[in-house]
């Protein structure tokens, strides 16, 4: 593990907790100074991100290739792409966000009126993952920018190739007095978490999320926890299967290989339907795929050897090795694992109890697809859950009976890129949200504002209290 975890550029300067102490003092300056909170600071840095998207598309593409072997499309769309479509959302929005939202006000403090001022909150971190390393990087930042704070962004180490274009993208385009990338592993991410931060935005696993939170705690910060967890599909009978298996193909192999936080984790089905669903993903993956999926190019590969180790590790267990219908092939050298579908899978199992973050897919049988409900609600809550039907009543108890952290019908992952919907966990699947206008409140402090006059001074409140008072 702390092979992988070495500083993404051996010649950064060390970067400890007296550093991280004079870069917040520097960043607080500027956020006092009044800068950030402009409203043309703020559409000037999201014009210049958006700029920066455009103009070193093929640089940030280069990029992610090196670290994931991450396909083209899937650079310029599911990254670039929805950074710019952030970007495009808030300056759009920005103008409405940023007006005082007038409430009303009721007797008791008659007359007055009253608003609610979004302010921003100062100097906040930002700690992102390695599998979207570009888009879990900026579009937090999009929010905090949006909100007018100073920010330091904390790119993935794991994804060393994509943190350094970030860091030399960040200081060309952004105002370095308000916004800075530092790079580095886990003794810069804990010289920055020792730190008073005025929020903390920390996307990663769970097991991190503890450290982070505890961390806060001291300084009594607020923290946006984005962490992930095993999303669950369900596939009703009498549906258009081969819709719903490409749609599954597309965000589960088709999205980084499966090493995104709202793929497919695994699937609930009948046992009547189990074969056909298996067939027609077969059927689909190799039309996509082509017969020899390890030699794709449209396929990433696994981030690291050990994330790799961890994943064989998930197939290899005794009691699956012989559940495996279709794929398992792996090339250690290029780290790559073909999808790989396993059917019936025990419970107890390590694939069906760890966050699987890879081309493994399990389909669990249940006999009545409603037994499916409580499996879902019998685990940690999961970021996203999925349910593929053409039945009115389940969908509507779907809804209304699974915890998590969002819901797609007849799709999966795709509700993260609706910007008027929060992204966000519940449970052990994270704290808060972000995306649109949530990203811009979570980087926010909404500030009660009650105006009076010095006219209408009721008496009822001014001794002496009097038992006519009382009554009124
Ligand atoms: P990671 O290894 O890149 O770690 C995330 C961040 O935590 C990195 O910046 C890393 O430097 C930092 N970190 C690691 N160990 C640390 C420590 N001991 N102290 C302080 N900081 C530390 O990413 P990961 O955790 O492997 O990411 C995968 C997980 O993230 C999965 O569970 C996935 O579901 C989840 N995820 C969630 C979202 C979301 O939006 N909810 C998005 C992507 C990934």
């Amino acid at each position: 593990e702390q092979e992988d975890r070495k500083p993404a550029s051996s010649a950064a300067a060390v970067f400890d907790a007296e550093a991280a102490n004079g870069l917040v003092g520097e960043l607080r300056g500027s956020f006092r100074s009044g800068r950030t909170r402009s409203y043309e600071w703020r559409v000037g840095q999201l014009k210049a991100i958006w700029r920066m998207c455009d103009e070193h598309e093929k640089d940030v593409v280069d990029a992610l290739a090196l670290d994931l072997s991450k396909p083209e499309l899937e650079s310029v769309v599911y990254e670039l792409g929805m950074v710019k479509g952030s970007c495009k959302t808030a300056l759009k929005e920005l103008k409405h966000w940023v007006r005082p939202e007038k409430t009303k006000t009721g007797l008791a403090t008659f007359p007055s009126s009253a608003e609610i001022v979004s302010e921003p909150l100062g100097v906040v971190l930002i700690i992102s993952a390695w599998n979207y390393p570009v888009l879990l990087a900026l579009d937090p930042v999009i929010g905090a920018i949006a909100a007018g704070n100073a920010v330091v962004l904390k790119p993935s180490e794991i994804a060393p190739a994509t943190s350094s274009v970030l860091a030399k993208l960040v200081a060309k385009f952004l105002d370095c007095s308000s916004i800075r990338v530092v790079e580095g592993g886990v003794p810069e991410t804990t010289a920055l978490l020792a730190q008073k931060w005025d929020k903390i935005f920390y996307t990663g696993n769970g097991h991190v999320g503890r450290i982070v939170m505890a961390a806060a705690a001291k300084h009594l910060t607020p923290v946006v926890l984005e962490l992930g967890g095993k999303c669950p599909v369900v596939v009703d009978s009498g549906i258009n299967l081969q819709v719903a298996t490409r749609r599954i193909i597309a965000g589960k192999w088709g999205s980084n290989n499966g090493q995104t936080c709202v793929s497919a984790d695994y699937i609930i089905t009948t046992k009547d339907y189990a074969p056909k669903l298996v067939d027609s993903l077969k059927k689909e993956i190799e039309r996509f795929y082509g017969k020899k999926p390890l030699e794709s190019k449209d396929i990433s590969r696994i981030v690291n050897s050990n994330h790799f180790a961890r994943l064989t590790k998930l197939v290899d267990e005794d009691k699956i090795s012989d559940k495996i219908v279709y794929g398992g092939e792996r090339d250690k050298d290029s780290l790559r694992i073909s999808p790989t579908i396993l059917v019936d899978v025990p419970q107890d199992s390590l694939i069906m109890n760890e966050e699987i973050f890879g081309p493994l897919l399990p389909i669990l049988t249940v006999n009545k697809i409603e037994e499916s409900f409580d499996l879902i609600n019998s685990r940690p809550n999961p970021l996203a859950a999925y349910l593929f039907t053409n039945n009115k009543e389940l969908k509507e108890r779907f809804v209304m009976s699974v915890s998590a952290g969002g819901i797609t019908i007849n799709d999966i992952t795709v509700h993260l890129a609706v910007h008027t919907l929060p992204f966000g966990g519940v449970g052990e699947s994270g704290l808060g949200s972000y995306h649109g206008k949530f990203s811009f409140d979570a980087f926010s402090h909404k500030k009660a504002v009650l105006y009076r006059g010095f006219a209408g001074d009721a008496t009822l409140r001014y001794p002496p209290y009097t038992k006519t008072k009382l009554r009124i």
